[in-house]
């Protein structure tokens, strides 16, 4: 925790800021106020804790704060905050609630308790989990199951797609809808993308020196990567860095990414896909269909395959003009020299399908279940 020293009229913080700290009055006074100064909120004085609701509801603050006199304050910072709540007793917890629960209602003008309360535990919640990520971090607690995927012709298998899971420390297993959410928020997920990275890259190199029909394949891997590793170019560094560290020979390894990473920052995405490929990584889009993407733009990005969305192929295969506008988009896929994967593939009539409309690779319970890395490597016997 540092302290910050201000003369009346310093500003703490504006309305609109992002909010990375909470702050505590030592001695002296500040105003928080909303409008540009014109609305008085509050007058606070030693001992008073404020800007601790951006932190808990993660936006931006929504007063201003400024020194009325000679003042003391210490920051408190929200990654610090966080770990105090979780290792709080629960009866400091409870009246910590109680306090930001009536401050919230304060800077509100909101007389609705019921509404402050779950915004207020949702951010307790949320501080938690990051609390129990960082730490299952720490302990290795992030697994990567493998999923195969075949080609549809021949059925024969052609790679698998890491997937994580949480085992937590009772030897539960928590699935990606329940962490990731959180972990994006906080970019967490960097750190869990990048050990699930080295686990996919050790388990293939596994599964190649085992078996040698797999050694004599193409056998891949692939790796789903948040957009936030596509803002810059330290992740082509991890990707040298886990390729050189397993032993794994590039054309073995995808990374999956989402067209949010387009939508996020397209030129930068575009600039670090291509140094991937340079590589011999290849990149996949994963999700097409259920977003914004369109035919008119997918020339753009310079990806090798494309992977199509269960809920689009099952809409598509919903009468006889979606059929066709399926092998119209798979034809241009193709015409494009990209690979095609359909995933969710559930029922063998859509399997049969999809190969009579010319995917190649498919992926889905049909085929079989994402699996630990134990009997993914069984499942290549002995040979
Ligand atoms: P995704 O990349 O689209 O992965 C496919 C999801 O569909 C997986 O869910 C998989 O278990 C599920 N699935 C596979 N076959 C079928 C099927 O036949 N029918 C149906 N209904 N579902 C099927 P999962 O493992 O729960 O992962 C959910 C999402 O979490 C993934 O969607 C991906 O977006 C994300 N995710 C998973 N692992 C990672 C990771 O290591 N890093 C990142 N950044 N995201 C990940
Ligand atoms: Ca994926
Ligand atoms: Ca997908």
């Amino acid at each position: 925790m540092s302290q910050l020293i201000l003369a009346a009229g310093d500003v703490v913080f504006r309305e609109g800021d992002a909010g990375t700290c909470a702050y505590m009055v030592e001695c002296g006074g500040v105003a928080i106020s909303t409008d540009g100064g014109a609305r008085l909120l509050s007058k606070l004085g030693p001992g008073d804790l404020f800007g601790e609701v951006a932190i808990l509801d993660g936006g931006v603050r929504t007063a201003t704060a400024v020194a009325t006199e000679d003042t003391l304050l210490t920051m408190v910072a929200g990654e610090d905050l966080a770990s105090r709540l979780a290792n709080s007793d629960p009866v400091v917890v409870h009246l910590m609630k109680a306090v930001i629960r009536r401050q919230i209602r304060q800077s509100r003008g909101d007389v609705d308790t019921g509404l402050s309360a779950s915004l207020t535990d949702r951010a307790l919640l949320e501080l938690r989990r990051e609390r129990e990520i960082r730490d299952a971090l720490e302990r290795g607690e992030f697994e990567a199951f493998f999923q195969p995927i075949i080609g549809l012709e021949d059925r024969a298998l052609r790679g698998y797609e890491a997937l994580v899971r949480w085992r937590r420390s009772d030897g539960s297993i928590v699935s990606p809808g329940d962490f990731l959410p959180v972990a994006e928020r906080n970019n967490r997920i960097r750190a869990i993308d990048l050990q699930i990275l080295d686990q996919a890259c050790r388990a293939a190199v596994a599964c190649v020196r085992r078996s040698p029909s797999a050694a004599a394949s193409d056998l891949f891997v692939t790796v789903n990567l948040a957009p936030l590793h596509f803002r810059d170019h330290a992740i082509v560094d991890e990707l040298e860095r886990a390729l050189a560290t397993t032993g794994l020979a590039p054309r073995r390894l995808k990374v999956e990414l989402t067209e949010t990473a387009f939508l996020e920052s397209s030129d930068s995405t575009i600039s670090v896909i291509n140094d991937i490929r340079a590589l011999g990584v290849r990149v996949c889009l994963d999700d097409f269909g259920t977003g914004y993407s369109s035919l008119g733009y997918l020339h753009r990005f310079p990806i090798d395959t494309l992977k199509i969305d269960r809920s689009f192929v099952l809409a598509m295969m919903n009468g006889e003009r979606g059929r066709k506008l399926l092998v119209a988009v798979l034809a241009m896929a193709r015409a494009l020299g990209f690979d095609t994967v359909v995933e969710g593939i559930e029922d063998e009539p859509v399997a049969v399908a999809l190969a009579e409309m010319g995917c190649a690779l498919g992926q889905g319970y049909l085929f079989g279940r994402p699996m630990e890395h134990a009997r993914m490597l069984a499942s290549h016997g002995t040979e």
